[in-house]
C-alpha cells in the first residue's frame, strides 16, 4: 500500500519532534511507498502552511493517487484556540479550509472520473472545544468530535454512530479492504 501524509503541525510528522504521531517509516520512504510533507505552522503561520500543504497534497494525490492519505489543516484549530468558536476569525478560518477541502475533493473526483477509482473521504477534528476556546476538561463538548464519511465513486459508508476514537482506524482499514480497486 502507498501512503501519504501532509501537515503544518510538526508533532504529526517531523522526525525531529519527540515521537512524531505518524511514524517516519524511512525504508518505505526510500522505496517510494510513503511520502510526507510537513511545515512549521508555529513559525511560518498556519494560514500560510495550510495553503502549502493543500498545494502539495493536490499535486501528489492527483499524480500518484496513494491508497491511504492523511491531510491535516491547522488553522481552524489555531483560530479556535485563540479566539474561541463563536467569533469571526474562527468562521473565516473555516471558510478558508472549506475551500482547501473543496479543491482536494475536485482532485479526487477527477481520479474517480479518469481511473474509475473508489474513494472514502473522512473529515474530522483533532479534538472538541469550549465555545470560548480551550479544551482539556472532561465535558462532552471538549471530548466529542464529528466524523464525516462519504464515498466518491462508491456508496457512502454505513457506519453506526457513535464511534469511539480508538475504533476509527480499524473501521477505516476494514472499509478499505472492501474496496474493489
Ligand atoms: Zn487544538
Amino acid at each position: 500500500m502507498r501512503t501519504f501524509a501532509a501537515a503544518g503541525w510538526l508533532p504529526l510528522l517531523d522526525p525531529r519532534s519527540p515521537a512524531p504521531i505518524i511514524r517516519e517509516r524511512k525504508m518505505d520512504q526510500l522505496a517510494g511507498r510513503h511520502v510526507t510533507f510537513y511545515k512549521d505552522g508555529d513559525t511560518l503561520g498556519y494560514e500560510t502552511v495550510d495553503a502549502e500543504v493543500a498545494a502539495f497534497a493536490q499535486n501528489h494525490i492527483s499524480l500518484e493517487g496513494p491508497e491511504l492519505n492523511f491531510v491535516y489543516f491547522s488553522q481552524v484549530d489555531e483560530f479556535g484556540h485563540k479566539y474561541g468558536a463563536l467569533d469571526d476569525p474562527y468562521f473565516d478560518a473555516l471558510g478558508r479550509v472549506d475551500q482547501l477541502v473543496k479543491n482536494l475533493h475536485e482532485v479526487i473526483e477527477d481520479r474517480v472520473k479518469n481511473f474509475g477509482e473508489e474513494w472514502i473521504v473522512l473529515i474530522t477534528t483533532d479534538h472538541g472545544h469550549l465555545d470560548e476556546g480551550g479544551h482539556g476538561g472532561d465535558s462532552d463538548q471538549e471530548r466529542s468530535s464529528f466524523l464525516i464519511a462519504y464515498g466518491v465513486g462508491r456508496e457512502n459508508p454505513q457506519w453506526e454512530a457513535p464511534i469511539a476514537q480508538h475504533q476509527i482506524s480499524q473501521i477505516i482499514l476494514h472499509s478499505m479492504s472492501t474496496l474493489t480497486t
